[in-house]
């Protein structure tokens, strides 16, 4: 496994691969890894010749009272999980390296970009499509590979990736969970003990939407409502929002015939935690 920490170099990689005919599958992450990104990794080595995994904290995406500073980073730990994933390339580039002084370009997929997370997270969403539009122009994957987890980030950047015409295809992997059900994080981390009992609360809420759903409820206002009731009372958790949306435009819908997006997200503790469901439409 080869670690590249400078754009050259992966772009030497990528010059030496096209040069054989490999397949190259790339997966941005912001390290602290757990089974969620490994779940992609995995995804990309059945896909593709060649896999990179990118690991950059980008300050872009985060908000100026946000958690840049204390993010968890364990790069020695990742790489080690990488290389034992059978990893060919990490691609690790300094802050300096990604946005030399003056860089003042950015992609900004409008109108999705302040629903959901965004709404609470401004600039959040033009910081991932940035980046993320970064990394493809520097590895050129031929597969690029992101998690359910993000519901509104795998939606919009499938939308970049069409509306640019970005030679890349998306894959979308399943949320990866802890065995009590709680979405594998790299946030996780923040939370202490009775925190980490509370931060259930996302999947049991989703868990109330589904039965309801399962048992015929079709009116979305009641769905709504039964989820953010399975909030309760619990002082160290703060709902941020709780809504039913159009998978593509991240819309609120009032009718689920043709499926829609429960996503959830709360604050436990210090930790803002996000969660989601997809409701099936009928067929
Ligand atoms: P992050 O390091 O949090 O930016 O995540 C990197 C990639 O891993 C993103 O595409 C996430 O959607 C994905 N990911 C994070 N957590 C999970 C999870 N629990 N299950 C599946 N994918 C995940």
């Amino acid at each position: 496994m080869k670690i590249c920490h400078t754009i050259d170099e992966m772009r030497a990689v990528r010059v030496a691969a096209r040069g054989v005919g490999k397949t190259i599958g790339l997966v941005p992450t912001m390290g602290a890894l757990h089974e969620g990104h490994l779940s992609l990794v995995r995804m990309a080595k059945a896909q593709c010749d060649l896999v990179v995994v990118s690991i950059f904290v980008n300050p872009l995406q985060f908000g100026p009272n946000e958690d840049l500073a204390k993010y968890p980073r364990n790069f020695d730990r990742d790489c080690d999980l990488l290389e034992r994933e059978g990893v060919d390339f990490i691609l690790a580039p300094s802050v300096e390296e990604m946005y030399p002084a003056g860089a003042v370009t950015y992609v900004t997929v409008e109108s999705l970009s302040d629903k959901l997370c965004g709404r609470s997270r401004p600039g959040h969403f033009r910081g991932v499509t940035t980046v993320v539009s970064k990394l493809f122009n520097i590895v050129q994957p031929d597969r690029a590979f992101f998690g359910q987890k993000d519901a509104a980030q795998s939606t919009i950047i499938r939308r970049m990736v069409r509306d640019l015409n970005i030679p890349v295809q998306v894959v979308i992997g399943a949320i990866v969970r802890e065995p009590d059900g709680l979405a594998m994080s790299s946030r996780n981390a923040y939370l202490d003990v009775p925190q980490r009992k509370s931060a259930l609360v996302l999947h049991r809420s989703l868990q109330t939407v589904q039965a309801l759903f399962d048992q015929g409820e079709r009116r979305v206002q009641t769905l709504i409502e039964a989820g953010k009731q399975a909030f309760g009372r619990d002082p160290s958790v703060q709902l941020d929002y709780l809504e039913i949306v159009d998978p593509e435009t991240l819309d609120p819908v009032d009718d689920l015939s043709r499926g829609a997006l429960v996503a959830v997200a709360a604050f436990v503790g210090k930790a803002r935690l996000i969660d989601n469901l997809v409701l099936p439409g009928n067929t």
